[in-house]
């Protein structure tokens, strides 16, 4: 089994209930065991800036699921909750990035891990260090101390984790 780590953001329909449904249909998942969730957070666009604020989150489970067959479910998850691709970075009904799959680095054209982002981006840092403070990524840095240092961009919480235990 290996640690893996999500990083959700959605700003189209309801964006909360939609990381809240999402997260109660990873609970319940085949290939997930042991979820933790994250708060929800509110965070501005990234890119475009025509486009309504973001609702964010980071989950963390074990799966038995090659990062592959990892990313062709989570597509068909994003795809069930009406994701249409646009533009790069556009408005979006649901987004569901691979940040982390253990400590293993995947370097393929369809499939980037650990996600580019990971180290740069404030609503990805901040819930992650929130559920998994003592995480060190592949690059050796720790996930607790590059959340503190990262610039602040307005990122809030929002709403708290789901229960664990429901
Ligand atoms: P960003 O990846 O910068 O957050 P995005 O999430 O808006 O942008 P998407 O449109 O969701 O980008 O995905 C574009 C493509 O990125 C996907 O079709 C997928 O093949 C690829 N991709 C590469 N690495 C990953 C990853 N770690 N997790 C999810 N998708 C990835
Ligand atoms: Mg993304
Ligand atoms: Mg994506």
């Amino acid at each position: 089994m290996i640690r893996v780590y999500l990083g959700l953001g959605a700003n189209l329909g309801n964006p909360k209930q939609t990381l809240l449904d999402v997260m109660d249909e990873l609970r319940q998942a085949d290939f997930v065991s042991q979820l933790s969730c994250s708060s929800l957070y509110a965070s501005k666009p990234m890119g475009p800036q025509d486009q309504p604020d973001y609702v964010n989150a980071v989950v963390g489970f074990f799966t038995e699921l090659a990062p592959i067959p990892l990313l062709d479910t989570l597509q068909r998850i994003e795809a069930d909750f009406g994701r249409v691709r646009g533009r790069r970075w556009g408005a979006r009904t649901l987004d569901i990035d691979i940040l982390l799959y253990g400590d293993q680095t995947v370097n393929t054209e369809r499939l980037q891990i650990p996600h580019m982002g990971i180290e740069q981006r404030e609503f990805v840092l901040v819930p992650l260090a929130e559920i998994a403070p003592d995480l060190d990524l592949p690059s050796g840095n720790s996930v607790k101390s590059l959340a503190q240092s990262i610039s602040h961009n307005g990122l809030h919480r929002i709403a708290p984790a789901p229960s664990d235990h429901p």
